[in-house]
C-alpha cells in the first residue's frame, strides 16, 4: 500500500500567522484539493499530520476543528479524493509531548495505525519542523514552496535528501503520475 502524509497548513490550506480558527478561516490553496485526489486515484492513501496548538491555546475548540475538517473532507471527496485520515497535536510548543512536529510521534503512529513502512513514505510539509519529523520518522521529506516553504528553503539546515516542489499540485504531478 502506497501512503502519503500531507501536512495542512501551508500545504492543502493557506496558512495564518494568526491560526485558522474557523471553517470560514480554512481556504484551499488552489490545486491542492486536485492534488490530493490526484494522490487517491493513484492509489495513495492520504493521510494529514497537523500540529494544530491552537486546540490546547484555546483558540479553538474540538468542535470547530472537526467542523474544518468537515469542510477539507467534502470539498476533497468533491473532486474524487478522500483524505484517509486526520492526526493532530493538540499541544503547545512547551509541552514536551512527542506528536508535536518537529518529533515524529504523529508519522510513526500513522505508519502503525495503516501498517505501512516508514521508510520510502513521502512525508510533505511547508516548515522546516515537518521535514525535521519526516526524517526522524525515516520517511522521506518533501518541501512545497507554498505556506511558509519559501521561508523555509531560504532559512535552509533542511534534512539531506528534501526533494522540493512548488506546490501540492507539483508534488502529485511527480509523485502519483
Ligand atoms: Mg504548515
Ligand atoms: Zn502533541
Amino acid at each position: 500500500m502506497k501512503l502519503v502524509i500531507l501536512d495542512r497548513d501551508g500545504v492543502i490550506n493557506f496558512d495564518s500567522d494568526r491560526y485558522i480558527k474557523s471553517p470560514e478561516e480554512w481556504k484551499p490553496i488552489p490545486g491542492s484539493l486536485e492534488a490530493i485526489a490526484r494522490f487517491t486515484q493513484a492509489g495513495f492513501r492520504v493521510v494529514v499530520a497537523t500540529n494544530q496548538s491552537g486546540l490546547g491555546r484555546g483558540l479553538f475548540d474540538m468542535a470547530t476543528l472537526n467542523a474544518m475538517h468537515d469542510k477539507m473532507h467534502k470539498a476533497v471527496n468533491q473532486l474524487g479524493g478522500r483524505i484517509d485520515a486526520v492526526f493532530f497535536c493538540p499541544h503547545a510548543q512547551d509541552a514536551g509531548c512527542a506528536c508535536r512536529k518537529p518529533q515524529p510521534g504523529m508519522l510513526v503512529e500513522i505508519a502503525e495505525r495503516f501498517n505501512v513502512a516508514l521508510e520510502g513514505m513521502p512525508a510533505i510539509g511547508d516548515s522546516l519542523r515537518d521535514l525535521q519529523a519526516a526524517d526522524a520518522a525515516g520517511t522521506r521529506p518533501i518541501l512545497v514552496l507554498t505556506g511558509k516553504g519559501e521561508q523555509t528553503l531560504k532559512a535552509g539546515g533542511l534534512p539531506e535528501g528534501t526533494e522540493i516542489h512548488r506546490d501540492l499540485a507539483a508534488a502529485a504531478m511527480a509523485l502519483a503520475s
